[in-house]
């Protein structure tokens, strides 16, 4: 159902090319119609609701303060620049009130005794006790003052506050008021209703507890974050339902290449690996689109659990697709997935932004015959060219480093073709892999309609990685260390710092470093690999390195992400008080691979602030990916942890999944409820808090 058009925000008077004009600006807010308004809460509050005597505003610096008095004078004056100087009086003194900028009609309204209210913060002046810019009104004398507090608002370009509080009073007084909840439900929560609520929010009384509605807590928000979360829940689910409407292809076939990939697999699965696959297979045997989340540890081996739902896809006679977030990545999945795959008889193409002309042409045919039945490469996989037969089952690993919409540009690859097949086979399944695991509060707000899977134990005999920090000037030592290490036959990795401001700079001291490494360890072999090689350049040197030819690998971040070499037992990275949390669980998860005890060296320079130093310590304390997650939560707060474009934007106004994770709960249990029992409720909350937000989420 359409949101209801509001109606001109100004009153009968304004001219209609005048109201247009105000009605885009409050678009331009996401305030369209009538409700729109109402929730659109303000920031803080002024109090006009008493005055003070001049004389008394005198005293109060620092505080704004609302003053009344009738005009003396007001003139233009000009030096030391032009401005309006107005004085005004009542019975304790006089008062200047000055303007920098101001309009000719200023001087009539305010004109010798005229009487004016003015509220602002008085300061000293030169020529005694004055107020700059501040707000005022003309009211003639004993006109009442406001009894409840006066509501700013958030704004955009163009909008006074006046035009907003007059189309908001306006939009008030025409709504419909009734409570989307029932009465014994909104008494079980403890939640005050709809109405009364928002009238308090928009316009306290002055005995108000002005703190709780600062931060928040007062019982009026409290329904406010309730009503937003519930809301947000039901999309979700809604969501949800709509997708198990769709079509799907069912891949119901675990045949021969499962059972032959399984082995040659030169180990068992583990017991956490075995479950996930179960989920896995499940989900794809049946004819609505899986939409499975595969959390689980840096090198917890979630790369053959990804092969072996494409071997499913690939028995049951369809493609699958697997993107990674980088080159080097796409890369080795590419080489170690077509090692398995390829002499079973599968073929396997590759794609990625740098292949030669030709090569691409000839992958791309490959993929739109259908001759290719696995596809891996990079985001290069999303671009419009690409075209698949008959694409069953999309892989992306390292999801978060993806956007949302480039997921779903994949996805949506295997929206067409498939229909040509069969009209009800519209969705590929999808498998979204992640090592920085969703803390329990996010997955239930962020991801309502993803399944998720988790793998909570690493492959036996691994040894876990010790952790030492380091002051940046026992840099020398730590080069003996790493000397001793190499002659050890341990292969080393050195990680050059971040340089967020630029990536040339931080080329240049990864170059650098290189060429003093060289330097200081004449009797190694010593490599550099970072984002600026050539595709072709970056594998060879990840490839000697793999082979066990060089002993020291000097990387930029290149190697954060998924490169495995099991024989790299030590690793030193420089500045490590530059990185995030997660991308130091991340690089560090590229040592203790193997079953060398494996050690990670975080040199720092020092002083370190309190979150770098908070950061280096959880490192020291723990390898649990699960734990660093949920820290890094802590430190930086949900906003940041996802990032903007996976979080899809400010999707809650008033609720901070932080302080109220019960409130979340308890919108979660009522919004199932609802759901099963009460669709009209179900319709009633939405209409009301989705009329401006229909991309709540989309996952
Ligand atoms: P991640 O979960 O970080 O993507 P990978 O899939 O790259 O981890 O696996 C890490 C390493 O562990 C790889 O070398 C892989 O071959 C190995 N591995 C995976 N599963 C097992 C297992 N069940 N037993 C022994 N080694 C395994
Ligand atoms: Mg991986």
């Amino acid at each position: 159902m359409p949101a209801p058009k509001r109606k001109p925000a100004a009153s009968a008077k304004t001219a209609p090319a005048r109201a247009n004009k105000i009605e885009d600006k409050l678009a331009r807010l996401g305030l369209r119609s009538d409700m729109d308004l109402v929730l659109h809460l303000p920031i803080r509050y002024e109090d006009e609701t008493q005055v003070v005597p001049i004389r008394e505003a005198g005293f109060m610096i620092g505080h704004p303060a609302q003053v009344e008095g009738v005009v003396t004078s007001c003139e233009i004056q000009f030096r030391p620049r032009r401005q309006l100087v107005v004085t005004i009086e009542d019975q304790s003194g006089q008062l200047v009130m000055r303007f920098l900028n101001f309009y000719g009609s200023q001087t009539r309204q305010l004109a010798v005794g005229n009487r004016v209210r003015a509220r602002g913060e008085v300061r000293h002046g030169f020529f005694g006790d004055e107020m700059v810019h501040p707000a005022y009104k003309i009211v003639l004398e004993g006109a009442p003052l406001p009894t409840v507090l006066t509501p700013v608002y958030p704004s955009g370009e163009g909008l006074s506050q006046t035009l907003l509080r007059k189309a908001i009073a306006g939009a008030m007084a025409r709504v419909d008021w009734r409570d989307t909840l029932a009465q014994p439900l909104l008494a079980s929560l403890e939640l005050s209703a709809f109405e009364p609520a928002v009238r308090l929010l928009h316009n306290p009384p002055p005995e108000v507890d002005e703190n709780a509605l600062a931060d928040r807590s007062h019982p009026a928000w409290m329904r406010m974050k309730f009503d937003e979360l519930l809301a947000q829940q039901l999309s979700l689910k809604r969501a949800q339902v709509a997708r198990r409407a769709k079509g799907a292809a069912a891949l119901p076939v675990i045949g021969a290449l499962s059972d032959a990939f399984l082995k040659k697999l030169p180990f068992e699965l583990t017991g956490a690996q075995q479950k996930v696959l179960t989920e896995i297979r499940a989900d794809l045997r049946a004819s609505f689109p899986m939409q499975r989340l595969l959390q689980g540890d840096v090198g917890s081996g979630k790369t053959v659990v990804a092969a072996l739902a494409a071997a499913q896809a690939i028995d049951s006679g369809f493609q699958a697709v697997l993107m990674a977030p980088t080159e080097i990545l796409a890369d080795q999945h590419f080489r170690k997935i077509a090692a398995w795959m390829q002499p079973l008889g599968v073929s396997v193409a590759w794609l990625t932004g740098s292949l030669r002309k030709k090569e691409k042409a000839e992958a791309l045919a490959r993929i739109e015959s259908g001759e290719a039945r696995l596809v891996i490469g990079t985001h290069a996989l999303i671009q419009e060219a690409v075209q698949f037969a008959k694409l069953g089952l999309v892989i992306v690993d390292e999801q978060h480093r993806f956007g949302v919409g480039q997921r779903l540009a994949l996805r949506n690859k295997g929206l067409d073709t498939t229909a040509a097949l069969d009209s009800a086979h519209t969705v590929p399944h999808q498998l979204m892999m992640s090592a920085t695991p969703i803390p329990r509060t996010l997955a239930m707000t962020y991801y309502a309609d993803l399944e998720v899977s988790v793998i909570d134990e690493l492959p036996p005999g691994r040894t876990p990685v010790i952790t030492r920090i380091i002051d940046q000037n026992r840099r020398d030592e730590v080069i003996e260390r790493v000397h001793a290490a190499a002659l050890e036959g341990r292969q080393v990795y050195w990680v050059c710092p971040l340089i967020e401001e630029s990536e040339a700079l931080q080329l240049q001291t990864a170059t650098d470093t290189h060429a003093t490494l060289v330097e200081a360890l004449p009797d190694l072999q010593v490599g550099l690999v970072h984002g600026r090689l050539k595709p072709g350049e970056k594998q060879d040197v990840m490839d000697a390195f793999t082979r066990g030819e060089i002993h020291l690998l000097v990387a930029t971040t290149v190697i954060e992400v998924g490169v495995d070499v099991p024989n790299a037992s030590l690793m030193v990275i420089e500045h490590a008080e530059r990185f995030g949390l997660s991308q130091l669980h991340q690089l560090r998860g590229r040592v203790g691979r193997g079953s060398a005890a494996s050690i990670c060296l975080l040199l720092y320079q020092g002083p370190l602030g309190g979150t770098a130093k908070q950061r280096l310590m959880t490192m020291r304390e723990t390898t649990d990916g699960f734990e660093i997650a949920r820290r890094d939560l802590e430190i930086r707060g949900p906003g940041e942890f996802l990032g903007a474009r996976q979080s899809g934007q400010a999707m809650l106004r008033f609720a901070d999944l932080e302080t109220d994770q019960w409130l979340v709960e308890k919108a979660r249990t009522v919004a199932q409820t609802l759901l099963r029992d009460d669709p009209a409720t179900v319709e009633a909350h939405l209409a009301r808090w989705l009329g401006m937000r229909e991309d709540f989420l989309k996952v």
